[in-house]
């Protein structure tokens, strides 16, 4: 009976050690939990950003997504300075051929690089990105295609005797999107080239050697009081808009992670937006349920 006693205080001893150290242990764990928990929330955070990246390329940066207009974007905000990030380019044609500057010509302002190219010839894209538009106009670009890339950039491509992919389309640089051609106002075949940030043209010579097949630099900042071309209406507005701009830093993008009892409109409050923005930022109803940890974009 004693011996029993004694094994049961022993029993109970070695469990209340075992516990003891058990729960010690769990103390200590604790922060590497936390930090584990922590890490994958960034990463979750990291994947959606990037994801929402692949799909709506330069979110931060353009209001909007629409398949209609090459350089419609009224109400823009620009940055005073943005850098652009050109590595992972792909020229968009071997051909080192350069037939027409960017810059006035013929009383008109040419927005683009001519790079002779023949009709057949591959187009591919100079950046990962999503296709914007792809149409045809009879009396300027001809079969053109528009895609917005992560780096901010837009590139246009005209004349082509046909594209090959569709609005909405994600690509990838190097990717062919169509073939060389004449189409549209031009004589002889070539492909007009454009780079556009905002809708404001850059000289698509600043950003890429066609004679060297090279990038000029890995990166390149536009200014928005630069030497870009303010002699066209269009571009004159924007510059006009442009000044009006006073803070670049509203550009980053803000996200909030739903906590337990938030409500969608409490969410809209704190972020200082209403509730129908906040919904048609994230793609959601407004009558949508949330879950704890949900990423949600606020701005
Ligand atoms: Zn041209």
């Amino acid at each position: 009976m004693i011996f029993k006693c004694i094994k049961t205080v022993f029993v109970v001893m070695a469990a209340m050690v075992s516990l003891n150290s058990f729960s010690q242990d769990l103390i200590a764990r604790q922060a590497p939990i936390d930090k584990k928990l922590r890490t994958v929330d960034s990463l979750a955070l990291q994947k959606q950003i990037y994801e929402e990246q692949v799909q709506y390329p330069a979110l931060s940066l353009y209001p909007t997504w629409n398949n209609e207009y090459v350089h419609a974007y009224g109400s823009i905000r620009i940055p005073e300075a943005y850098t652009i990030n050109l590595r992972g380019f792909h020229m968009p044609t071997p051909s080192t051929r350069i037939t027409s500057k960017f810059g006035p010509r013929w009383r008109r302002m040419h927005y683009g690089l001519d790079i002779k190219v023949n009709v057949g010839d591959t187009i591919v894209s100079a950046f990962d990105g999503k296709v914007r538009i792809v149409k045809y106009e009879r009396l300027g670009y001809g079969n053109y295609i528009v895609i917005r890339h992560p780096n901010g950039l837009e590139t246009v491509y005209g004349h082509l005797s046909k594209q090959l992919v569709k609005e909405n389309q994600i690509v990838k640089a190097g990717e062919p999107i169509g073939l060389g051609g004449s189409t549209g106002r031009s004589t002889g075949s070539h492909l007009h080239f454009e780079t556009r940030f905002l809708g404001i043209a850059i000289n698509p010579a600043f950003l890429f050697n066609f004679p060297k097949q090279d990038i000029v630099a890995d990166t390149y900042t536009f200014h928005r009081y630069g030497n870009h071309s303010v002699n066209d209406e269009s571009n004159a507005q924007q510059y006009n808009q442009a000044q009006r701009y006073n803070s670049s830093n509203e550009h980053s993008l803000q996200y909030y992670k739903v906590k337990r009892g938030d409500t969608l409109s409490a969410i809209a409050n704190k972020c200082g937006i209403s509730l129908s923005t906040l919904c048609k930022m994230n793609r959601i109803s407004k009558r949508a349920s949330l879950h704890i940890g949900q990423i949600l974009r606020c701005s």
